[in-house]
């Protein structure tokens, strides 16, 4: 970014902006990374590690895909719950909407990306029946809402320039799309996001906007494919989205970008009008060490003090079962998560990101019966003075 840009957004960060506040307790459940593979399971734990990689010294190495059963069972679980309008929580799911297609990546020796749509079915060596029909199941029920992550997760030219080389990188690539596996990020952050290139100079990580035009239409045809529907919410994979970003999702019905965590910021429009909601409760007990039902309880609340939405993030990796289970845990947490604030707040209300953008816009929500008036308040903030989350 050059002096003048840096300076015009130190400005903009300065500048009032309009938030939106709602005297009553609302909570919403995002959640990023569906359909993506990682691990294939038992079998690919095994020729990896007699590949020579020392797998399980992070969860993520532990990623792998979740099952049918592990989709129903969360649907199970959500659909166990009501707010005070008779509501069940709806997930925002975020997708990943295609995967390596390793059999055509192993005809050229492994130098390029080539893609297979989650809607074709799952890559060479993957098994998971039933799984598309159960995210379909879990939307028809009212407890998923399909959202936008992206196509492939990583930086495809980042991917592919370290790939086509020599070296320990590429054949690090090479051991893992061997075992049918795309990646384990924390082992290789050089593969970066979708939209960004960590090894580009810094003020140029973002890829140029066409660039992210032409990924973003392809992603959204594939998510059409997959869901006969368009996506009105996204979430850029590893949080990396830039105005470019915006103005895409913007030109494409998305009206919801999703952010992630750190700072208790009110839900408020970009000049693109797309409504900006921030993540303010981390529910993440697969890779969070200090997870505990309390905390998120009290981060909860501090939600509600501030008349902003409890906004809870939680990864897929958290329901997977087929190495570790992490599905029975998260399920039990989740559960008295939910009961505890059911049992606390009588006007709890569950939405997702369309029925929050729907609320903030028209100052009514929907219910099973019809349609409530929320008094929706308008108080301006900036950026550079919102507090930071409590981690007590
Ligand atoms: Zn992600």
């Amino acid at each position: 970014m050059t002096i003048a840009g840096k300076l015009w957004q130190r400005g903009r960060d300065l500048f009032p902006i309009a938030g939106f506040h709602v005297d009553r307790p609302l909570v919403l459940l995002q959640s990023d990374d569906w359909g993506r593979v990682g691990l294939r399971d038992a079998n690919g734990l095994e020729q990896l590690r007699s590949s020579g990689l020392a797998l399980g010294e992070r969860p993520y190495d532990f990623y792998t895909l979740e099952t049918a059963e592990d989709v129903r069972s969360l649907s199970t679980t959500l659909k166990g719950h009501r707010d005070s309008g008779g509501r069940s929580p709806c997930m925002e799911m975020n997708f990943i909407v295609a995967n390596l297609d390793f059999a055509r990546m192993s005809v050229d020796g492994f130098r390029k990306v080539h893609l297979l749509p989650v809607a074709e079915g799952f890559p060479m060596g993957w098994t998971r029946p039933g799984l598309v029909e159960a995210y379909r199941e879990g939307i028809e029920d009212g407890v998923f809402q399909p959202a936008l992550h992206g196509t492939t997760h990583f930086c495809r030219s980042a991917v592919e320039r370290n790939a086509s080389g020599e070296g320990e990188r590429a054949s690090a690539l090479r051991i893992l799309w061997e075992a049918g596996t795309p990646y384990i990020h924390w082992r290789m952050p050089w593969i970066g996001y979708e939209y960004w290139d960590p090894e580009s100079p810094e003020d140029e990580r973002f890829l140029a906007a066409d660039a992210q035009a032409e990924m973003i239409e392809q992603t959204i045809g594939a998510f059409a494919k997959l869901f006969a529907s368009l996506p009105r919410s996204a979430c850029a994979p590893g949080y990396r989205a830039n105005d470019d970003t915006h103005r895409v999702w913007a030109q494409h019905g998305i009206h919801v970008a999703q952010n992630g965590p750190g700072v208790l910021i009110p839900p408020h429009f970009d000049r693109h009008n797309v409504l900006h909601l921030f993540r303010t409760v981390e529910f993440e007990p697969a890779t969070d060490p200090a997870f505990s039902v309390e905390a998120c309880l009290r981060q909860a609340e501090s939600c509600f003090e501030r008349q902003i939405p409890a906004i809870v993030s939680l990864h897929s990796i958290n329901f997977h079962s087929t190495v570790r289970d992490f599905r029975s845990r998260t399920l039990e947490a989740l559960d008295e998560f939910l009961t505890a604030l059911e049992s606390k707040h009588t006007n709890l209300m569950y939405l997702h990101d369309e029925d929050l953008h729907e609320l903030v816009d028209t100052g009514r929500h929907k219910m099973p019966y019809g349609s409530i008036p929320v008094k929706v308040i308008r108080r301006n903030f900036t950026k550079s003075r919102v507090a930071r989350r409590q981690d007590a």
